[in-house]
């Protein structure tokens, strides 16, 4: 049976980050992922990484613009974190081998994006995370006779010891089915965010929410999963990103009439104030007849007023994602596009190390909630999350690591239980209602009620739907009856772990009575820091959903009133 030190759940780029920090510190790693590594999530990710590099920036900055953007959220302490060591991050990532573009006096280029008071995304093209993760990959491999790695591995459970210590997983090999214990003196969750909760998304098929499934189901508390994003700038009909370095780059936002509506919630800003404001100010023009297309449910983008040559060079991906998904040719006519939900703030709640409240368990990334995000994340902040969390996790895994002996635990009776589970449900006779149709309805229904304006009664309708889909989805039935590459089986466990994602979600949202960051509420369309600067806190007790709040970390700025 694997035994390890530290063992990451989640081959993206906070779970490879965290392997090799761990590595480095001379601990006996294993990561494992559902997908080959370099198919996890953040291949996608597009615009780039923040960090104060300029020598006209100050992390300060960085970190209060941070601030401003969770809405007051954000724990200070975290995010001084963050941003202070970003700048170094960033050059290790450089010397490591990411090709960052270069300006033309031969220095690390950087691009204007979203709530930022100064250009400081560092940037790949528009494909930052492909060029991150393969690096970080080519890292992994030159490293292997201390970190192996487990491609292709599903994590069914995590186990916890009778005093409710983590001391490894229960995951099945995607090629043959067979399932196995994994001992570990420590696991970190790297498994990424739940897009998928919602359809459409940007988010990719994988991105479903196991690993704050997995931790909630095993009492870890969820934190701020009220907070979902939605990016101003998604194709209407796919849900597929054009990136906000397009608005980086310069490109407007125009309603049908041609105006930049942008003025009259952002003046100074424009089409660069933070997502939630955007993406606010998009609905209302639509909500009010103002939107392009068929049924006026789309905004332009026009990336034209951006020079063609810069287009085909910093954009280029976005030219390709234009032309394939949409027909358009954006160097030559705007775009429509739509919000769409494309991250959530919320996630296991940990500490600055990692740390969640489960002793040997560990959080990272997307699927992680620091808070460094608060009420709304800044684009090209989530990169930076999963690089330094990711590695502060790896480092204190690999430091506790060395003070103890492997934890004993009989694996058994979890093994026998996870295995009898999935025979169940590739054995459920054919009726009821299939995984896929329980997933659409649980998308759409989230999409409606759980979106850009939410409020009591569409979030109540929401929750009894979700818990409707809870009961159903018991007994959905698969098609494939197999053991090798059983994706069918393995959707039924995702769907599992999205229906608790999106019921803590919709718990946190109706609780909240306050708009705040992503979350507005018609019903209560003011912030109110008296009663709610705090973050929800959900903890699964007895089977059920319980809530707390915890404070927010306030280190040096006060709560203002935004504007931008
Ligand atoms: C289209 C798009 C563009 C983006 N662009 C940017 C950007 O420019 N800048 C920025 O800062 N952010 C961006 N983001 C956000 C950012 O990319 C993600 O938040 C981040 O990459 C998530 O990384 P992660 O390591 O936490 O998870 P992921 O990269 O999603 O990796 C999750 C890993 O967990 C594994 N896993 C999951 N469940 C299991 C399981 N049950 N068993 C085993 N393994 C499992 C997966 O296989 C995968 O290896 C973008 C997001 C999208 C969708």
């Amino acid at each position: 049976m694997p035994a390890h030190d530290v063992l990451i759940i989640g081959a993206g780029l906070a779970g490879q980050r965290a392997a090799l920090a761990a590595a480095e510190r001379g601990a006996s790693v294993a990561i494992m992922s559902k997908v080959h590594p370099v198919r996890s999530h953040s291949v996608a990710a597009a615009g780039g990484i923040n960090a104060a590099i300029s020598v006209d920036d100050d992390w300060r900055s960085h970190a209060y613009d941070t601030v401003k953007g969770s809405d007051y959220l954000g724990d200070q302490d975290a995010i001084e974190v963050m941003c202070s060591e970003a700048p170094a991050e960033v050059m290790h990532l450089e010397h490591i081998g990411v090709t960052f573009f270069r300006n033309e006096s031969g220095e690390m280029d950087l691009r204007a994006f979203g709530g930022a008071s100064i250009k400081r995304t560092a940037y790949v093209a528009d494909i930052t995370g492909q060029a991150l993760l393969h690096v970080l990959y080519e890292q992994l491999m030159k490293n292997h006779e201390t970190v192996e790695r487990f491609e292709e591995w599903f994590t069914t459970s995590l186990l916890l010891d009778e005093a409710g210590v983590c001391c490894g997983v229960i995951a099945r090999d995607v090629r043959s089915g067979r399932v196995e214990a994994f001992r570990a003196k420590n696991v970190i969750l790297a498994c990424g965010g739940a897009g998928q909760v919602y359809k459409p998304t940007t988010n990719g098929l994988i991105v479903t929410g196991d690993g704050i499934a997995l931790a909630y189901r095993a009492g870890a508390p969820l934190m701020d999963m009220e907070m979902v994003q939605y990016h101003p700038t998604t194709l209407v009909d796919t849900g597929i990103l054009i990136t906000e370095g397009a608005r980086g780059e310069g490109a407007h936002l125009l309603n049908a009439a041609g105006e930049r509506f942008m003025e009259k919630s952002a003046p100074n800003k424009m089409e660069l104030a933070s997502r939630d404001v955007v993406s606010r100010a998009e609905q209302i023009e639509i909500n009010e007849g103002r939107g392009v297309g068929p049924e006026k449910a789309g905004i332009m983008l026009d990336v034209t007023v951006v020079p063609r040559k810069r287009t085909h060079e910093a954009l280029r991906e976005i030219v390709n994602l234009g032309r394939d998904f949409a027909g358009v040719d954006i160097t030559r006519e705007p775009i429509m596009i739509r919000p769409g939900q494309h991250y959530i703030m919320g996630g296991v709640k940990t500490d600055i190390d990692g740390r969640t409240p489960i002793e040997g368990l560990y959080a990272a990334g997307e699927v992680a909630c620091v808070s460094v995000h608060g009420g709304n994340r800044l684009g090209a902040n989530s990169l930076l999350d999963t690089l330094i969390f990711g590695r502060r996790s790896g480092e204190h895994a690999a430091a506790r690591a060395a003070t103890m002996p492997q934890p004993k635990l009989d694996v058994q009776p979890q093994l026998r239980r996870d295995e009898a589970e999935l025979e169940a449900i590739i054995s459920r006779p054919r009726e009821g209602r299939r995984v896929s149709e329980i997933k659409n309805e649980l998308g759409e229904t989230m999409n409606r009620q759980a979106a850009v304006f939410r409020d009591e009664e569409g979030l109540n309708s929401a929750l009894e739907t979700v818990r409707r889909l809870k009961e159903e989805a018991q007994g959905a039935w698969i098609d494939d009856r197999g053991t090798v590459f059983n994706q069918d089986v393995l959707g039924a466990l995702e769907l599992g772990f999205m229906i608790d994602c999106a019921e803590a979600t919709v718990l946190g949202a109706i609780e909240r009575k306050e708009s705040r960051g992503a979350q507005f509420r018609t019903d209560y369309p003011e912030r109110n820091d008296e009663e709610w600067l705090k973050h929800i806190d959900i903890t699964l007790e007895d089977g059920e959903p319980a809530i707390t709040y915890s404070p927010v970390t306030i280190t040096q700025w006060e709560p203002e009133e935004r504007k931008y």
